[in-house]
């Protein structure tokens, strides 16, 4: 049942999801099984030659699965979705599709570490060529296309840089260029941004983000804007075997039905946190697209439904000072990964950008005291006060 009608919220919950046709499940059966029973040989070969659509072996799709794919397709107003079991899958499954010896590709200069990482020392082992900019300036990306430019992948807000691409903008260059541009929207979720209904040929997710945002699963998804595109990636997912178990698709469905209300109530209590955290005397700046102070502020408000969950802040005193702060918190848990239910807080230099190396964060605005924090959906007052404590410290 398609839910195109109904608003986003509603959609979270209903999306893809009718009740189980056997005996009216109203959450959807896992179909815990690696492999499909045949009828006889000729309904076996069908489904090898596609004749048949039904399903034969999870790597290459399962009912469970599906659902989900459905469901998120939909929420991102795209015409089919791919789950992979990690969200590194579904990036390494785009790079995979559109890459090869000799080709060319262009990305956000402070994108996703292993997204870097992958694309420079894997990837360019095999041959591949990649340049990485700061996309927040559309031009740099015009500037950058090579005859060879065969993928254009950015991410916006950037991570932990909150710094904005205007979407819009690239698209409009990729699209003149015949390059196809993917985003991945991880830090938005599909609630506040919409990368294909801004041009984007393709959208990806860590789901073990806010889709899923209970802190107990990882998984990825892409969505494509045409079938085409999705069969092309569907055809490499298969081979290379990055493929989601249809438990943890479940568990995934089961998070996304109260993402609207996780976001909105994390988003909430963000706001106000990055407000009250500008004013503080311990941090030097804050960098939050909700902020007037944020360099993009216009941008975000006109791209995104709203500044999201995710602050990045500089406290006064460097590393020592961070580190302070994060031995301190009690409420906020200090762990690396974001949009979960809980707070989470981390220091980028030294966990999750430490592989890309002093210089490389230099140029990408990656400074060594920035902490990041994933606000939560705890009460306000519980998260300000714990942060607060923690900041009196240094
Ligand atoms: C976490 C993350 C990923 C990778 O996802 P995994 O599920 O950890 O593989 C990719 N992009 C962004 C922006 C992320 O935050």
């Amino acid at each position: 049942m398609k839910h195109s009608a109904v608003k986003f919220d509603t959609a979270c919950i209903h999306a893809g999801q009718a009740p189980d046709k056997l005996f009216g499940g109203v959450s959807v059966p896992i179909y815990q099984s690696s492999t499909f029973a045949f009828e006889d040989a000729d309904q076996g070969a069908a489904r090898f030659s596609g004749k048949d659509d039904g399903y034969k072996y999870t790597r290459i799709g399962n009912p469970t699965t599906a659902v989900l794919e459905n469901c998120i397709a939909e929420l991102e107003g795209g015409a089919a979705g791919l789950a992979t079991a990690t969200g590194m899958s579904a990036i390494s499954t785009v790079f995979m599709t559109f890459l090869g010896a000799g080709k060319h590709a262009i990305s956000t200069g402070s994108v996703y570490g292993p997204s870097r990482t992958l694309l420079e020392n894997e990837l360019g082992r095999f041959g591949v060529e990649s340049t990485f900019v700061d996309t927040s300036d559309a031009q740099n990306v015009k500037t950058a296309i090579k005859s060879n430019t065969a993928l254009i992948y950015i991410e916006t807000p950037a991570n932990p840089t909150l710094s904005i691409t205007d979407i819009v903008a690239v698209a409009k260059i990729a699209k003149e260029a015949g390059i196809p541009l993917v985003v991945d929207n991880t830090f938005c979720s599909p609630l506040l941004q919409k990368p294909l209904k801004l041009g984007a040929d393709i959208v990806l997710h860590s789901m073990t983000k806010f889709i899923n945002g209970h802190s107990d699963v990882v998984a990825g998804i892409v969505v494509a804007k045409n079938l085409e595109l999705r069969s092309k990636m569907h055809k490499v997912l298969c081979q290379m075997g990055g493929t989601i178990d249809p438990h943890q698709a479940w568990l995934v469905l089961r998070g996304v039905k109260t993402l609207a209300l996780r976001v909105k109530s994390a988003q909430a209590s963000a706001m106000r946190l990055a407000e009250e955290l500008e004013k503080h005397p311990k941090v030097e700046w804050v960098k939050y697209p909700g902020l007037k102070s944020h360099p993009q502020y216009e941008l975000a408000k006109k791209q995104m439904e709203g500044p999201g969950a995710m602050i990045s802040f500089e406290v006064k005193g460097g590393v020592k000072a961070g580190k302070t702060v994060m031995d301190s918190v009690n409420l906020s848990t200090l762990a690396v990964s974001l949009g979960g239910i809980e707070s989470l807080i981390q220091h980028p230099a030294s966990m999750t950008h430490a592989g890309m190396g002093a210089v490389a964060r230099a140029e990408a605005g990656i400074s060594d005291g920035l902490i990041r924090f994933s606000v939560g959906c705890e009460d306000f007052e519980d998260i300000k006060a714990d942060l607060w404590q923690a900041l009196d410290k240094i």
